[in-house]
């Protein structure tokens, strides 16, 4: 163990223990606690008060089975998760993920996350994940319906608009919110906000869709106005053609940077001239197809089947928008090699602790998960505004309302960091203007 505080390293020590084998947990326990350690060098009335020894802990853990009958008629069983974890600010909010990785460990490191990441929006919303090891790829839409109903009947018993707020996530989209909310209305006979990511028809939010890859670049702009540059002209590679990765390619493209590598979790395109973004979304959120089939269109595009490879294409800008560790130390330095001056996590703890020292220790601006991803949580938070307004916003006051909260975030994660003597280090900042809101919230609320 590697803290000044000999206090830190029994609570990390504890913490491991008492999660054995939970390593995306530890991982993302660990970076939080190294961030907020002079916080608590200057606040030793957080450590008196247990503050930080109840963040780690989740307030409730909801485990279930899922059982659900496929088309051929047999039964399968699959394994739910509902992890709220702290609801000092607000409702629990986070996203569910479908995904056969998913466990324990993982909901927790998400829900985790998702603290901090709320906080730092300004909105008045706790954090909390979930999920299943269900996959959906693959399966067809009475296989996903009869899944996601099964899972929302136990599920039900837990959320409600104002105790805690579900949203998508990896494996989870349009689609399968649309049939959660079908059976949660069914069975509790109301039609509330209880989940978020919503259909327009039905009390969704203009923008949600967008909110994550567009509130990416946004935060991105600013961390590149540090350097005195911007999008316009730079060559920028995405990871992932999910959710997040499209449309941060979308925003990007907008704002003349050219995109020209998008990947899957089987390979990745590198299209010189630029990705066909329509072609992309035709393929994944239409077709629900793989990414190699760009090039019965592009033949001129390369594909690589290795999608951990994307990293070896020169850029100037990266956004890993895939899934967790997904870029080590090795593809790091092979992008700070390459010239890339910005790498912003679009999803979450996609880069390793070391790949993230290696760009902090190069001067690579480096905008982390929590506070770079926050845009779709916010807008998920404005999605509940309209929803107890019974009123919905256009497009453009929406988007707008993203953009400030995304150049607030970055303002107060790096106003933080440089209170705390690590000035442009938006890790540090992002963790510790998290934190302190939620502590102060605990400390007024007593020891609950
Ligand atoms: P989607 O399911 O829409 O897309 C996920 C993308 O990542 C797909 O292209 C998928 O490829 C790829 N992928 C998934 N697992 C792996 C893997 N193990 N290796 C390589 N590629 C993989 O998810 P989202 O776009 O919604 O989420 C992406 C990331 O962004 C996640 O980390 C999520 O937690 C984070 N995030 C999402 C938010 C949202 O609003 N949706 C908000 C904040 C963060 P394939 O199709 O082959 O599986």
């Amino acid at each position: 163990m590697c803290f000044r505080l000999p206090y830190l390293n029994e609570l990390m020590q504890r913490l491991t223990e008492r999660n054995r084998g939970e390593t995306e947990f530890h991982q993302a326990v660990r970076e939080v606690l190294e961030s907020i350690e002079p916080v608590l060098e200057k606040h030793p009335e957080y450590i008196e008060k247990g503050v930080v020894e109840r963040m780690v802990e989740p307030e409730r853990i909801i485990k279930f089975r899922v059982p659900w009958v496929d088309d051929a008629g047999f039964v399968r069983v699959n394994r739910g998760f509902r992890v709220q974890f702290s609801s000092a600010i607000g409702p629990y909010k986070g996203g569910l993920r479908f995904h056969p990785s998913v466990y324990e460990g993982i909901v927790k490191f998400l829900g985790f996350e998702q603290i901090f990441k709320n906080s730092l929006t300004g909105l008045p919303i706790g954090g909390a994940k979930g999920g299943s090891d269900f996959d959906p790829k693959g399966k067809s839409d009475g296989e996903v319906m009869r899944f996601c109903q099964s899972f929302m009947t136990e599920l039900s018993k837990h959320i409600g608009s104002n105790t805690d707020i579900p949203a998508g996530d990896i494996g989870v989209g349009a689609r399968e919110i649309g049939f959660m909310f079908g059976q949660y209305k069914r069975i509790r006979n109301g039609f509330t906000g209880v989940l978020t990511g919503k259909g327009l028809n039905y009390g969704g939010s203009l923008v949600r869709t967008e909110a994550t890859g567009y509130g990416l670049c946004y935060f991105t702009e600013e961390m590149l106005k540090e350097k005195g540059t911007d999008f316009n002209g730079k060559t920028v590679v995405i990871s992932g053609s999910g959710n997040v990765a499209i449309y941060a390619a979308e925003k990007a493209s907008q704002l003349g940077a050219t995109v020209v590598a998008m990947s899957d979790s089987d390979g990745y395109i590198y299209h010189k001239s630029g990705i066909d973004l329509e072609l992309i979304k035709k393929i994944k959120e239409q077709r629900r197809g793989r990414i190699y089939e760009y090039r019965d269109i592009h033949p001129e595009a390369e594909y690589v089947a290795d999608c951990s490879r994307i990293w070896e294409i020169r850029c100037d800008i990266a956004l890993p928008c895939a899934t967790q560790n997904e870029l080590d130390k090795k593809s790091a330095e092979l992008l700070i090699k390459n010239g890339c001056i910005a790498v912003a996590e679009g999803a979450n703890m996609p880069s390793t602790p070391e790949a993230v020292e290696c760009f902090l220790s190069n001067g690579i601006l480096f905008g982390p998960a929590k506070a770079a991803n926050a845009g779709g949580v916010a807008t998920s938070a404005l999605e509940m505004t309209q929803n107890s307004m019974r009123y919905s916003w256009d497009f453009d006051k929406v988007d707008a309302m993203l953009k400030d909260i995304m150049v607030n975030i970055y303002r107060s994660s790096s106003e933080a960091a440089e209170e705390y003597g690590m000035k442009g280090n938006l890790v540090a900042g992002a963790n510790i203007a998290g934190f302190i809101k939620v502590a102060d919230t605990m400390l007024s609320h007593g020891v609950v």
